[in-house]
């Protein structure tokens, strides 16, 4: 089994970057782990800790229509260059935390992607020295209220709302180019979404490239590497799993948002 990167709060409040063991133990680093972190003689057992998103991410840059058949289902043709948008920081939350439904929108839909995480400062990369700059993979949900996309006409509403960024659980160093994809709604055993990672129309290092051409991508920062085709709606009470290949599944629920947010 692959290594897996996480980080968790401890009864004590204290965040850890951490290496998940066996028995669900974590092994606390000194560091996140993409900026050198080694292991420390700390300990954590199973159920002293909460599990966070894998990262902090200071932006998340996602990638609209990057598999030709989702650019199809849209009615869109795919873009010659990457589609790119932002998600803010404020978005992201955990594995088997709550996703708000917000009481603005009638239409809110799921998204699974593969989630890239930056492990080192990129600017004005070629593909070739992208693919360095990536220090490994995690599971993204990129919910989207796809009523407000359209009607908005630019993306940062309906890709905006606290908690539509459910990223995890934990980090791997490596995947396989043709892992599966795979988007689960409850119980169901067909899934609506599966595709190949390699389908992609643009490649994990080409966007990274692209992107760093742009803007300065900094350790920890996420790239969202866009949905496959089969995408569609969640209602209030749903279950949302989005499973890839040789990292694990990021599970979800659907709860209405509270119009008195106190946090
Ligand atoms: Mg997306």
């Amino acid at each position: 089994m692959a290594q897996r990167y996480v980080r968790v709060q401890a009864a004590d409040g204290h965040i850890y970057y951490g290496l998940l063991q066996l028995g669900q133990e974590v092994r606390a680093l000194d560091a996140p782990p993409w900026l050198e972190g080694q292991p420390t003689d700390l300990e954590l057992p199973p159920g002293s800790y909460r599990v966070l998103a894998p990262c902090a991410p200071s932006k998340i840059v996602a990638v609209g229509k990057n598999y030709a058949a989702h650019a199809a289902e849209m009615g869109t043709p795919v873009p010659e260059e990457p589609l790119l948008f932002l998600k803010p920081p404020s978005a992201v939350i955990p594995a088997d935390m709550q996703i708000y439904y917000p009481p603005q929108s009638q239409r809110v839909d799921y998204e699974g992607e593969l989630a890239l995480v930056i492990g080192d400062r990129c600017v004005n990369c070629t593909p070739e020295q992208a693919q360095g700059k990536i220090w490994g993979y995690t599971i993204a949900n990129d919910v989207t209220a796809r009523d407000l996309q359209r009607k908005d006409g630019q993306w940062t509403r309906a890709k905006g709302f606290d908690t539509f960024c459910p990223l995890g659980p934990w980090v791997v160093r490596e995947i396989s180019p043709a892992a599966r994809l795979q988007t689960f709604l409850n119980d169901e055993t067909k899934p609506v979404q599966s595709a190949l990672i390699n389908q992609m129309v643009f490649s994990p290092e080409v966007l990274v490239a692209y992107i760093s051409q742009v803007m300065t991508l900094m350790p920890g920062d996420v790239v969202l590497t866009g949905t496959p085709e089969g995408v569609g709606p969640m209602q209030v009470g749903d279950r949302v799993r989005v499973e890839i290949e040789g990292i694990g599944y990021l599970n979800n629920t659907i709860v209405a948002r509270k119009t008195d947010l106190d946090t």
